[in-house]
């Protein structure tokens, strides 16, 4: 805490990690030599910078910039861009540790980083963002390519944004390489990518429904967030049979008895993609309830699925998703609840998987479009998927193999850290003391 004042989520990244590790590496001491641990939770570098940009009113506006490049020891860094008003050095840097677990549980050759801004792309111009992603791409360009960072989309950050950052990448690189994943299709995106870790989350969570002779067939679900990760969560939660009766944003949650339906969600994705408008937009569209300020966690369902942001589902939550019966949580968001709520789903025997292992089909089908890049050729959707599928099914039994307890009951949240763990540690103990 010392070492690292002010970073109270990081700290929080690194605290849930270490107490599945501890008891691991007191079984497995060759993990305590060389260092491993100390250097583990520090990023190999950090790069803050100023990005300077002219809004619409020629008022110059100055944000702050950052990557994260935390781990490099299993392959290029690798990790998405944020931007939102919320973005911290602190939030990076969490987000930046636990990319490389997660990047680790894929099985790919990808390290941990993880990137961003405080800028806020609500309210601002189609020519604003533009502005804003050149100006911000003006400096990362010198710090990624691609043997070196990859970085994609995260919150704020979708494909109009990789768009514009990726051809200022070429433009003031004059190489072609592919240093952005989450491209569009007609310059080097792959199919599936934006569904990828929605798809992803589902899943994953019917793996862990089937441990207990379940599907998503008949379940209701409740989804938070109603961006990138959410949309396709509703999607594909959907399509396996379930009744999906929740999603929000930063201002409130839908409540829908009657559940979405895929003209519905066809709707939200307008509003959202097209309009960047709210989900109370959505509402009025559509005549369902929209609770202001509420979050969907009030609401009985037999899953959940957070996927907005962290630090969204506290204990409170976690008690009241208990007391209704909820079977099974998967995080679509990174790290969306907090210590406690975790600890408290598992205690009450619930099903319940940490982002890194949940939504890993993101960075997974970010991994297949960088080898499809240096193939320079493009697979088929349904190749795509299959891939994601087989990914999301090793990563969940890689969990199972690694979070077995004494009682044969499962701990996802050990069984992602350990296995993630060995993987990265193995590498950097082979690899000495750098
Ligand atoms: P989007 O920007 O597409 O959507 C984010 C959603 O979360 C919006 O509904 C947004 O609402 C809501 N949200 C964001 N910040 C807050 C906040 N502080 N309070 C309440 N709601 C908030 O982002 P993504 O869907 O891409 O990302 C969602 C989560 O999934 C993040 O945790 C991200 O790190 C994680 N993730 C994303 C991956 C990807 O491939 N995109 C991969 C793996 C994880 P509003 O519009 O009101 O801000």
């Amino acid at each position: 805490e010392a070492r690292n004042p002010g970073q109270p989520e990081f700290l929080q990244a690194v605290t849930e990690v270490m107490e599945s590790l501890w008891p691991f590496i007191a079984a497995h001491p060759k993990y305590a030599e060389q260092g491993l641990l100390d250097r583990l939770v520090e990023p190999e570098r950090v790069v803050m910078f100023r990005v300077s940009w002219v809004d619409d009113h020629g008022q110059v506006q100055v944000n702050r910039g950052y990557r994260i490049q935390h781990s490099m020891a299993i392959g290029p860094y690798k990790g998405g861009i944020r931007f939102h008003p919320s973005v911290t050095l602190s939030v990076l840097k969490f987000l930046a540790f636990e990319q490389t677990f997660k990047n680790a549980l894929t099985t790919l050759p990808m390290g941990g980083g993880k990137g961003g801004s405080d800028f806020d792309p609500k309210g601002k111009s189609p020519a604003e963002v533009m502005r804003f992603c050149q100006a911000f791409v003006m400096e990362l360009f010198r710090h990624v390519g691609p043997d070196t960072d990859v970085p994609a989309g995260d919150i704020g950050v979708g494909g109009r944004e990789v768009g514009y950052m990726a051809g200022m990448y070429k433009k003031l690189a004059n190489s072609a390489a592919s240093v952005f994943t989450g491209k569009g299709l007609s310059f080097g995106g792959s199919l599936v990518r934006p569904e990828a870790t929605g798809y992803g989350t589902v899943y994953f969570a019917e793996e862990m429904l089937k441990t207990r002779g379940k599907s998503f067939q008949g379940m209701r679900v409740s989804v938070s967030g109603s961006g990138n990760v959410a949309q396709y969560a509703v999607e594909k939660a959907m399509a396996l049979g379930a009744k999906v009766v929740t999603v929000s944003d930063s201002s409130g949650t839908i409540v829908d008895e009657d559940g979405f339906s895929p003209e519905k969600l066809a709707i939200l994705m307008d509003v959202k993609n097209h309009h960047y408008g709210r989900v109370s937009d959505y509402a009025e569209r559509t005549g369902v309830k929209f609770e202001a300020g509420k979050r969907p966690w009030h609401v009985p369902v037999d899953v959940a699925l957070p996927c907005a942001t962290q630090n969204e589902l506290d204990e409170a939550d976690a008690r009241t998703l208990i007391a209704n019966g909820v079977l099974c949580v998967a995080e679509g968001a990174n790290m969306p609840s907090t210590i406690e709520a975790a600890k408290a789903f598992e205690a009450a025997g619930v099903l319940y998987a940490p982002g890194k292992a949940s939504n890993a089909g993101g960075v997974a089908t970010s991994g297949l479009e960088m080898s499809q890049n240096a193939m320079r050729l493009s697979w088929t959707r349904e190749e795509v998927d299959a891939r994601l599928l087989q990914i999301m099914q090793g990563i969940h039994a890689a969990c199972v193999k690694h979070g077995q307890r004494a009682d044969g009951s499962v701990s996802y949240i050990d069984g992602a850290n350990i296995a993630g763990f060995v993987k990265v540690a193995d590498a950097m103990l082979a690899q000495g003391v750098v």
